[in-house]
């Protein structure tokens, strides 16, 4: 193998992503590439991608559009692969649709393709140490996957089924962090409530963080995501602990009772709110963001008004609003989308106006 050969990765999608490309830029350099921050100077261009939504997904075929345009106008022999939540729609719809990748690598398979292309790596597991910051916090996956199946979201197709890291492992990781001058940790996982729920103890994410935050020299601790149906009273008991951040989100994506059963939601709007009642009580400087789906097929006008009171009762510092988009093998997928684009993206503004700019604004006249 050529050892000046140069990778660059561009990477979509949630701070999960972010991890598993520093791992893969970690693992290329072991093998001895170089990476790159321009792409001109590349021979290998990693699309890490994300599926969540339609327009995820088109800023990939426009990005390997251009690449294919720079292979023409400059000659460049750079290879391209495709990896991430996009290999959830399997090889012959992306070869397909993508005729001018290279390679379509899932997560996964990334140690068997770097072993047939570059040379053996000392690495044996797939979710592996990594040193990806993320506003000042090391970003710590400590499990991939996920259970659930929300009728809208493609993760379980895209990462699999739940899969939670070793205890020990993460611990020693966060201490080999800490000795390397870390200070704050941001543990990463699709629904971190459930980690190690094949173990024999009772809460396995409780006695993880007690663990973590007995590690001298850690200062914080801070976790994504957290679902409101199994956010149980002994985790909350361990989020009032000394080192945990005082910043919890908490997916609600609607404050209507029918469209969260709709999206396979396992808990009511008012159980939501009893939920956030109770984490406050107990840790009452705690502040809460959020994700919300408007749009979702059938959502009426009230079903949205529903969500805005909601927000407007809990209080959310942040949200992360997103219009609806059909994705392909979720079960939402055979429901119609009949909310048009112009009445999803006017009950987004509403909720980013109320909650993100902290403007009022007079809901009579949006639902006029
Ligand atoms: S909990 Fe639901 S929304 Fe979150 S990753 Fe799993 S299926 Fe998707």
């Amino acid at each position: 193998m050529n050892k000046k050969e140069a990778f660059f990765i561009k990477t979509y999608g949630c701070q999960a992503n972010l991890a598993d490309s520093e791992r893969l830029a970690n693992l290329l350099r072991e093998v001895g590439l170089n990476s790159v921050d321009d792409v001109r100077s590349a021979d290998w261009v990693i699309i890490n991608s994300c599926a969540v939504r339609q327009s995820a997904e088109n800023r990939v075929y426009g990005l390997v559009n251009n690449l294919e345009k720079l292979r023409i106008n400059e000659l460049t022999n750079l290879r391209i692969i495709l990896t991430g939540c996009m290999l959830y729609h399997g090889l012959p719809y992306l070869k397909k649709r993508l005729p001018k990748v290279d390679y379509f690598v899932k997560t996964p398979d990334w140690l068997d393709f770097i072993k047939a292309h570059f040379g053996a790596s000392r690495r044996r597991s797939r979710i592996t140490n990594s040193v990806t910051e993320y506003m000042g916090y090391a970003l710590v996956p400590i499990m991939e996957g996920c259970n659930n199946f929300c009728t809208y979201c493609v993760v379980p197709y895209a990462r699999g089924r739940e899969q939670s890291r070793p205890v020990e492992e993460i611990i020693n990781e966060v201490k080999d962090l800490v000795k390397n001058g870390y200070r704050k940790v941001l543990l990463l996982g699709q629904n971190v409530n459930s980690y190690g729920s094949k173990s024999k103890i009772k809460t396995p994410f409780t006695a993880l963080l007690t663990r973590l935050n007995e590690i001298e020299g850690l200062k914080k601790i801070a976790f994504l995501s957290s679902n409101p149906w199994d956010l149980t009273d002994d985790i909350i008991e361990a989020m009032a602990l000394p080192k945990m951040s005082r910043y919890l989100h908490l997916p609600v994506q609607s404050g209507d009772k029918e469209i969260l059963r709709k999206m396979n939601r396992k808990y009511t709007p008012l159980q939501y709110i009893e939920l956030v009642k109770k984490i406050r009580d107990r840790i009452p400087d705690i502040k809460i963001s959020t994700d919300i789906i408007v749009g979702f097929p059938g959502e009426t006008k009230i079903q949205f008004r529903h969500t805005v009171d909601l927000c407007q009762k809990v209080g959310f510092v942040k949200a992360y609003v997103s219009m609806y988009s059909p994705r392909l093998q979720t079960a939402a997928y055979k429901l119609t989308d009949d909310i048009p684009y112009k009445e999803k993206k006017r009950r987004w503004q509403v909720l980013d106006e109320l909650i993100n700019k902290k403007r009022c604004f007079n809901l009579d006249r949006f639902d006029s």
